[in-house]
């Protein structure tokens, strides 16, 4: 039986965190939906064109460390502007969440037009101050030579083009639960997502 987990919200608020914790909490599968734009961002970057290199993505393409630098997530900001590129990937995400024994995607539009249906949706939110400092210190951590400011630059930006863009865009579903996690620790904001997600289950 399917059991569908949406989690949305912008830039480094914690869904990645949050969502692994749900899935392996409950013993669901996964899918962090960015990663889908990240790898669409990728192969433009390296000359393809948008709607081809969506249509075209295979799961094998989405296992690649590289998705993860800041540039690559720019690209794919950019590219999920284009309502062709989000149409292409619509299909592989909504098959996913239909799967057997539950699962939870993440991402920003899954409670708002991946999965409107769900069983559950949570919305993680943070300031982008908050989410700028932790953002700054995984990519420090990496060795990335980066800056706070840099780093709350590129949130904002991307914030600015999630939100405003016509196809989809960032904002909570009208019956998701919200979750600041401005002043939580991660251990915090796993234990209330799984409240959430335990009392829709029961
Ligand atoms: O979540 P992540 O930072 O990996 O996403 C990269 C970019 O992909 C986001 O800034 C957003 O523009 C886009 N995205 C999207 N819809 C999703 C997931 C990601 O538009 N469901």
């Amino acid at each position: 039986m399917s059991f569908i987990v949406a989690i949305d919200g912008p830039a480094a608020a914690g869904k990645g965190t949050i969502s692994k914790a749900v899935a392996a909490h409950f013993g669901f599968a996964h899918l962090d939906t960015g990663l889908l734009y990240r790898a669409v961002g990728a192969k433009v970057i390296a000359g393809a064109e948008p709607v081809a290199a969506a249509r075209a993505l295979d799961p094998v393409d989405l296992e690649n460390d590289s998705l993860r630098t800041a540039a690559v997530a720019q690209a794919a900001s950019e590219v999920a502007v284009i309502p062709d590129v989000r149409a292409a990937l619509v299909a592989f995400q909504r098959s996913f969440a239909g799967r057997d024994g539950g699962a939870v995607l993440d991402g920003r539009d899954i409670g708002t037009v991946i999965c409107p249906a769900a069983d559950v949706k949570l919305f993680v939110t943070a300031s982008p101050e908050c989410r700028a400092e932790r953002r700054f210190q995984e990519l420090s951590g990496k060795g990335t030579d980066t800056t706070f400011e840099t780093v709350l630059a590129d949130v904002k930006e991307r914030d600015a083009r999630d939100h405003n863009r016509a196809t989809a865009p960032l904002v909570p579903a009208d019956d998701a639960v919200l979750l600041d996690t401005s002043e939580l620790t991660a251990a915090q904001a796993i234990a209330a997502a799984i409240k959430v997600v335990a009392a829709a289950r029961s």
